[in-house]
């Protein structure tokens, strides 16, 4: 027997690690952009120069967030194609100075993909594990580097059970081992795409030369994101045209939601420690909550640890299937995921699960809850009148 439908479905959504909803003030700094000052930003006439300036103002602004200057923000369609840029734009553009790189096993499929691609052309991966938590242990980072190792890729916040890598510490090992061997290789990238909105994205601090940060997960549009690379590194473009973004990224630029990820950033900074503080809150409780359900358990780093992200709860519900359980929550107006969304509907285990080594049974029924800046206690409070019916009603019936 499953819980009764309500009278009054709300909608409760708890998949902000597969995208957030763009704020108001996002949208409305969008909208003139998308209208009346449509023009071309390469255009020579006013309108076109007030675009044109418009996305520079936007570029200084995410630098100073940033701690960078202006020069080094390259604008893309989104963190897939920063990813991307990074990876096989080091890879290729210094591929004689060396072909072996280091990332590690729990990447997004952005960074992986490319890897498998790079391995086609004749690089060397070095695929880092992971503990039970999904944290990388520091000694394999630093054995790991080798001469002939051009780039590392460590990702800043997993997207399916918010585990944190150490940025900063890896950066600082990295910085070491190039003194010591007097060469500015291996350089060193994160994707930071689930990290934005909650972390610290200062450059410097992080000793990072490449960052991938996307708007969809920063409460600004889909489509968009950005890639910092320090003064200094080259990168073969993926794309060859018209020399926008200094030959990196040939293309119109996408004015309107360069202009709204700008202003996500801007929110972001100014409240990233009053959400943070409410995240943990809304999250813990909804913890709590859920482990009074029988049979459930959480993935990834303890609750309690600090190389957790406040928003990812990814929560094993014994004897469950999580795609059913993912749709029948559906129905009650809950929206949440199985894993991540970029995997979905290619049925395979989450490589991610696997990496932290659970069992296949365990995998197939665990299903991930990102909670976001605006998620209430309500909103948990309604999930909670309904899961546990749910959980049992599919528990029952199978
Ligand atoms: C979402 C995400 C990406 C891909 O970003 P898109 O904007 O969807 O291309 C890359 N890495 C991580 C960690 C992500 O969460």
């Amino acid at each position: 027997m499953f819980p009764k439908k309500p009278t009054k479905k709300q909608h409760v959504y708890l998949d902000h690690g597969a995208t957030t909803q763009p704020d108001a003030l996002v949208t409305q700094a969008m909208e003139p952009w998308l209208r009346e000052q449509f023009a071309n930003p390469s255009a020579l006439y006013s309108v076109g120069v007030e675009a044109r300036s418009a996305i520079e103002d936007s570029r200084t602004q995410i630098a100073d967030i940033l701690h960078a200057t202006k020069d080094t923000i390259v604008f893309t369609s989104g963190g897939t194609e920063s990813t991307n840029m990074a990876i096989l734009g080091v890879a290729r553009k210094y591929a004689e100075k060396g072909k072996h790189i280091i990332t590690t096993e729990i990447e997004h499929p952005s960074v992986l993909e490319p890897m498998k691609q790079l391995e086609k052309e004749g690089f060397e991966i070095t695929y880092l594990p992971v503990n039970e938590e999904g944290l990388l242990n520091m000694k394999d980072v630093v054995s790991a580097l080798r001469e002939d190792t051009i780039l590392v890729s460590i990702m800043y916040v997993n997207n399916e059970i918010g585990s944190i890598n150490p940025i900063h510490e890896i950066g600082k090992e990295i910085l070491k081992w190039r003194k010591k061997h007097k060469t500015i290789f291996p350089l060193f990238h994160t994707d930071a795409c689930q990290a934005a909105s909650t972390l610290d994205v200062h450059v410097e601090r992080l000793h990072v030369d490449l960052m991938s940060i996307n708007g969809s997960k920063l409460y600004g549009p889909k489509g968009i994101g950005l890639l910092y690379k320090r003064r200094g590194v080259e990168l073969e473009p993926l794309m060859y045209g018209g020399g926008q973004e200094q030959g990196i990224r040939s293309g119109t630029e996408n004015v309107a939601s360069i202009m709204g990820m700008a202003e996500a950033f801007r929110i972001a900074h100014e409240q990233k420690e009053s959400y943070v503080v409410h995240m943990k809150d809304v999250r813990d409780y909804f913890f709590q909550q859920m482990s009074h359900i029988p049979g459930v358990h959480l993935n990834g780093p303890s609750l309690d640890n600090i190389h957790r992200s406040v928003g990812h709860l990814n929560m094993y519900f014994e004897g469950i299937d999580a795609d059913a359980l993912v749709l029948y929550l559906d129905e009650y107006g809950i929206m949440c995921a199985k894993g991540s969304a970029c995997a979905t509907g290619k049925n395979e285990a989450s490589h991610v699960l696997e990496a932290i080594g659970l069992s296949n049974e365990r995998i197939g029924g665990s299903i991930r809850f990102t909670i976001g800046r605006d998620t209430t206690k309500k909103d948990i409070d309604y999930v909670m009148e309904y899961l546990p019916g749910i959980v049992e009603g599919l528990r029952t019936t199978v």
